[in-house]
């Protein structure tokens, strides 16, 4: 473990198997310094052991940056359950990750991630109160994606501000990728001031909608990352700034809701010296832990939730600032800001 290539000082790496419902989950805790570990439940069918793992590792220490860059009260943590979500869920396994979770006695706290809906969810809640996401309850912070969304549009205008000279995106032209949750919420704001979209999904009926209601234009999925625009705004799936796709883009900005953009590590130097602004992902779609931590506190409250946003946009500022003005990339300063903020908390 020690020598694992993604193992990155984490504070404990916890395996679970539960026999009767044929659960296999780990839970990484990267840091709780800034407070209780909290990150999604990912379920996926891994093709070995070792990449479940790897999975975890990487995912638990993002967690960190993220919760870290929104200011908020919680370390860093990512659950992953070894199976498929399509065939191998039952009520019984998630009551087992829900023992194993408070067996951790509150280090940990989980909410869905890609393969894990709300109802999984409230069953794993039947056996533990560290959980969050959900649609009941007293603290229930419910649907995340319109405050995500609305991280997203307000941290596109500080790209603008830095790369244009303005903040105004009216005229702007904006291609967005992917218009489901996020992507959707997004436009109507982007529309609300006057920019100029293009739009594309998988799902043509979401599409369509979107430009109903936003005046936008359509463009073929295939075709998004070649729009002569200012902006391009991902909201889908993640690793889409790649080297085939970086020589592709005309714009000044790359900054959207969707997470882990960059295909790889490098990709943020090459955006740099494409003069391309990007807006770290974990940074700009920081809105929905946000709303998730306000459940968490066990009192959701909207002003708490609308006050940390607006730190996030600070702290999105103090990012581009820095890295402008000391010509690095934008990922490798944000990074840097997150493991200063998790060695002041250790540090005390
Ligand atoms: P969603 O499923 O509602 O929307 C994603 C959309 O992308 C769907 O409409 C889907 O059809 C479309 N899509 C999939 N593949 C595509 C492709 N190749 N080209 C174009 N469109 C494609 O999900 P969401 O909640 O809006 O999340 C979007 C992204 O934002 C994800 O990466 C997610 O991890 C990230 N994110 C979401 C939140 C949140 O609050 N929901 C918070 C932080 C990060």
């Amino acid at each position: 473990m020690f020598d694992h290539p993604s193992y990155d000082h984490h504070e404990g790496v916890h395996f679970f198997e539960d026999a009767a419902s044929g659960l296999k989950a780990i839970i990484a805790i990267h840091s709780s310094a800034l407070g209780p570990a909290a990150g999604g439940c990912r379920m996926w069918p891994y093709a070995t052991g070792e990449q479940a793992l790897r999975d975890a590792l990487r995912l638990s220490q993002g967690m960190s940056f993220k919760n870290a860059m929104a200011s908020l009260p919680l370390g860093g943590g990512k659950s992953v359950i070894w199976g498929n979500a399509k065939t191998d869920k039952s009520p019984a396994l998630f009551e087992a990750f829900g023992r194993a979770i408070e067996s951790l006695n509150g280090r940990y706290y989980t909410a869905e991630d890609v393969g894990v809906t709300t109802s999984d969810m409230a069953l794993v809640a039947s056996q533990t109160k560290y959980v969050a996401g959900l649609d009941t309850g007293a603290a229930a912070s419910g649907d995340p994606s319109p405050i995500t969304a609305g991280g997203v549009y307000r941290g596109i205008k500080t790209c603008a501000e830095r790369a244009f000279g303005s903040a105004d995106l009216s005229g702007r032209t904006i291609a967005v990728q992917g218009v489901g949750s996020v992507g959707g919420y997004l436009c109507d704001h982007l529309a609300q001031e006057g920019a100029r979209l293009f739009v594309c999904d998988i799902d043509q009926e979401t599409v369509t909608r979107v430009c109903e209601r936003t005046g936008a234009s359509r463009v073929n999925t295939d075709d998004i990352y070649d729009v002569d625009a200012d902006i391009f705004s991902p909201n889908a799936l993640g690793a889409v700034i790649n080297k085939a796709t970086l020589g592709r883009l005309k714009v000044k900005v790359v900054a959207g809701g969707a997470n882990n953009q960059l295909a790889s590590p490098d990709m943020d130097s090459a955006l740099r010296e494409a003069g391309i602004l990007y807006a770290p992902d974990y940074v700009i779609n920081g809105g929905g832990i946000i709303n998730v931590a306000a459940e968490i506190s066990g009192e959701y409250s909207r002003s708490w939730v609308m006050d940390k946003l607006d730190v996030l946009i600070e702290t999105l500022g103090e990012v581009l600032d820095e890295a402008l003005k000391a010509s690095l990339p934008t990922n490798l300063v944000a990074e840097r800001i997150a493991r200063q903020r998790i060695a002041a908390a250790k540090r005390g």
